[in-house]
């Protein structure tokens, strides 16, 4: 089912929590809400839940106006960070729960719980408590509770956050798989890059109550809008500079270490207009002798981290400017600090962003 929120704002008092959040989450998506602590991901969510009531603005599902239904009415399965499970019922009755809500007896309710239990694979457990399940067993337990109720909408606030790493990137292929399984719309909130990256079909990204940015994860990463989406998703190197030309959505760009020229972001650029270029710390190569002629630029090492497949150099570029570069052949002997280095990047991979007046330059 379609979600849309229109002009959706929060206000806590004079606080502003979410700003005229205009966000379309299509039928079907695995959809995730990333931002850093604070951005207004859970405020967003429980909006759609109906559990916080909308300051401004309307939030449609499948083309109906809900911004006023009741938590009920709206038919959203959620998943807290902390579970909530009923520690003194089963498994079993803790999936029954919502179904009871719902008034479903007899061969409907049994399918439905068979159903859950099986996707979330606890027909082993159905009978123990919660208090005698693992951190991922208990997860599984909120979320076949969820899926039991067969939601139009599933929302996922930080669900993987209490388990060990191990865990969380198998309990990434378990959503993923019943995700495709379902198809139900699902929201997810993280502030976890690689989750979003990883199991998204689209990544709204938030900073400050304010939508930033929203598309698929390839498209995020690889044309950011602005120099803060650059920095949140992935690595990113951020530098000033003033666009000395401009053909064809290509520019060129005056930074503290000389002209680069690469691919325009989003929006309308003019010569003379102080802009910043996100460069990938794996976009950044070594020059071959006397190769390559465009985008070349000299640095000097001040450290290096050997890290078996690839290093990761910090380099010094003048004018209090350094660079991170990701080294895939660094050769057997380390480079000692110091050293000048020669480097090259493509012209695709240089990206000139307009500075986002609201966020300021860089990170
Ligand atoms: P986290 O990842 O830390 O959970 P978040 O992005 O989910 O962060 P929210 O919980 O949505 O952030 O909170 C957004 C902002 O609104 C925060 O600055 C928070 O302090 C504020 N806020 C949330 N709930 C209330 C409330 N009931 N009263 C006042 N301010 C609130």
């Amino acid at each position: 089912m379609e979600v849309r929120f229109q002009q959706v704002e929060k206000h806590y008092g004079k606080f502003v929590a979410v700003k005229n959040l205009d966000l379309t989450i299509k039928d079907g998506a695995f959809h995730f809400l990333l931002g850093p602590s604070g951005c207004g991901k859970t405020t967003t969510l429980r909006m759609l839940a109906g559990l916080e009531s909308v300051s401004k603005g309307a939030i449609w599902m499948g083309g109906q106006d809900v911004t006023h239904a009741s938590p009920q009415e709206r038919g959203i399965g959620m998943v807290f960070q902390n579970y909530a499970l009923w520690p003194h019922m089963s498994v079993r009755k803790n999936i029954e729960y919502g179904l009871k809500l719902k008034k479903l007896k007899g061969a409907e309710r049994q399918s439905r719980l068979d159903d859950a239990v099986e996707m979330t694979q606890l027909t082993r457990f159905v009978d123990r408590l919660p208090g005698q399940l693992s951190g991922g067993q208990q997860q599984r337990v909120a979320l076949a509770r969820a899926l039991a109720i067969r939601p139009k909408v599933l929302l996922l606030d930080e669900p993987l956050s209490n388990l060990d790493a191990k865990l969380r990137i198998e309990m990434r292929d378990n959503l993923t798989r019943i995700h495709r399984e379902t198809k139900i719309t699902t929201v997810y909130v993280t502030h976890d890059q690689k989750e979003a990256l990883s199991m998204g079909s689209a990544i709204s990204v938030l900073h400050g109550g304010r939508l930033l940015q929203t598309d698929a994860p390839r498209a995020l990463y690889h044309t950011p809008n602005t120099g803060y989406v650059a920095s949140f998703i992935g690595e990113s190197n951020i530098y000033p500079g003033t666009i000395q030309e401009i053909h064809d959505g290509e520019g060129v760009i005056a930074t503290g270490f000389g002209a680069l020229r690469g691919r325009l972001g989003p929006g309308s650029f003019q010569v003379g207009e102080a802009c910043e270029v996100s460069l990938r710390p794996e976009a950044v190569l070594l020059a071959n002798a006397g190769r390559e002629r465009v985008n070349r630029f000299q640095g000097t090492l001040i450290s290096t981290s050997y890290l078996g497949e690839s290093e990761q150099w910090h380099l010094s570029m003048g004018e209090d400017l350094t660079m991170k570069v990701h080294v895939f052949h660094g050769g057997a002997t380390p480079k000692p600090a110091g050293e000048q280095v020669e480097l090259f990047v493509h012209q695709d991979d240089v990206l000139i962003l307009k500075i986002d007046q609201d966020l300021g330059q860089g990170t």
